[in-house]
């Protein structure tokens, strides 16, 4: 929608001297990018186009749109699908896309392409997002189980290690308490996973990932890890389960990739505090 030309003089100032002054660009930058693309004048080209980026609005942007297509100007037209994707609102009551709507629906189509698309990407970003910190919320619920059955934390320890050592609270603590509540309701629990215990199911599937992850079974000191890991021996051959594969291999990049960016937990400054735990402190024979 080209409704003002500018003035004579303007055009050849500019194009003859491949420059324009900024009054020139807010008054007559859409026809200056034209002129300036069809006699082939490059760098009033990319001035042109900078300074139509910077003078993008919802009511203009279809028009600039349009005119960014036409003059093979690649950077404008990304920044003017943007705008008008996440402005769509505002740009869709303008008088421009009415127009577009009635004169190009092949542009109108590509521009509700492209907004589909954006908005899908962002759901992907973010679903991807949501599994990541689950995949880390376990890969370090399996930290707190080594390091519970090993060491011990507050109130839950192996039984032959001294409770007056390392009885935390650990670096991890959040995560650490909400581990040693399930695995003291899993101790006493009367229904456990056949009865339909939810946390006690919870609790099962925590060792048998554990087990899955394990990669010194004879010295380890989690229950159930060598009996999980002999029961997937023996399975293998029946079955295949690909997804408890795929959730193993997730929970360990998790692990690879939180190991590089957060500190090792800090052993030596859990040791010697919270001595009053001792008596509440549960064993682990499961
Ligand atoms: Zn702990
Ligand atoms: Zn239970
Ligand atoms: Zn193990």
């Amino acid at each position: 929608m080209l409704k003002l030309s500018p003035p004579a003089d303007c055009a050849s100032r500019c194009t003859a001297a491949s420059w324009c002054s900024e009054e020139d660009l807010d008054k007559y930058g859409i026809h200056l990018l034209a002129l300036s693309h069809v006699f082939l004048v490059p760098q009033l080209k990319l001035r042109c186009t900078k300074a139509l980026v910077e003078r993008l609005t919802n009511d203009n942007v279809v028009d600039v749109l349009q005119l960014a297509r036409l003059c093979d100007a690649p950077d404008l037209h990304l920044k003017c699908m943007k705008l008008v994707s996440s402005n769509f609102k505002y740009v869709e009551k303008t008088e421009g896309w009415k127009f577009l709507q009635d004169h190009d629906p092949w542009l109108e189509l590509q521009i509700l392409q492209f907004i589909a698309e954006t908005e899908s990407r962002k759901k992907r970003r973010k679903r991807h997002r949501e599994e990541q910190s689950l995949y880390l919320q376990l890969s370090e619920a399996m930290e707190c189980l080594e390091h519970l059955c090993t060491e011990g934390c507050t109130s839950v320890g192996p039984s032959d290690v001294e409770p007056t050592k390392n009885k935390g609270p650990c670096s991890r603590f959040a995560t650490c308490q909400g581990l040693q509540l399930l695995i003291r309701h899993f101790a006493t629990c009367k229904m456990r996973v056949n009865g339909g215990c939810g946390r006690c199911k919870r609790m099962w599937q925590l060792f048998r990932l554990h087990s899955s992850i394990c990669d010194q079974p004879d010295l380890c000191r989690v229950p159930l890890c060598r009996q999980f890991k002999l029961k997937a021996k023996q399975e293998k051959k029946d079955t295949d389960d690909g997804r408890w594969r795929l959730l193993v291999r997730k929970v360990v990049s998790a692990k690879a990739i939180s190991s590089l960016s957060l500190p090792k937990r800090k052993r030596e400054e859990e040791a010697g505090e919270m001595a009053d735990h001792h008596g509440t402190r549960s064993l682990i024979r499961l």
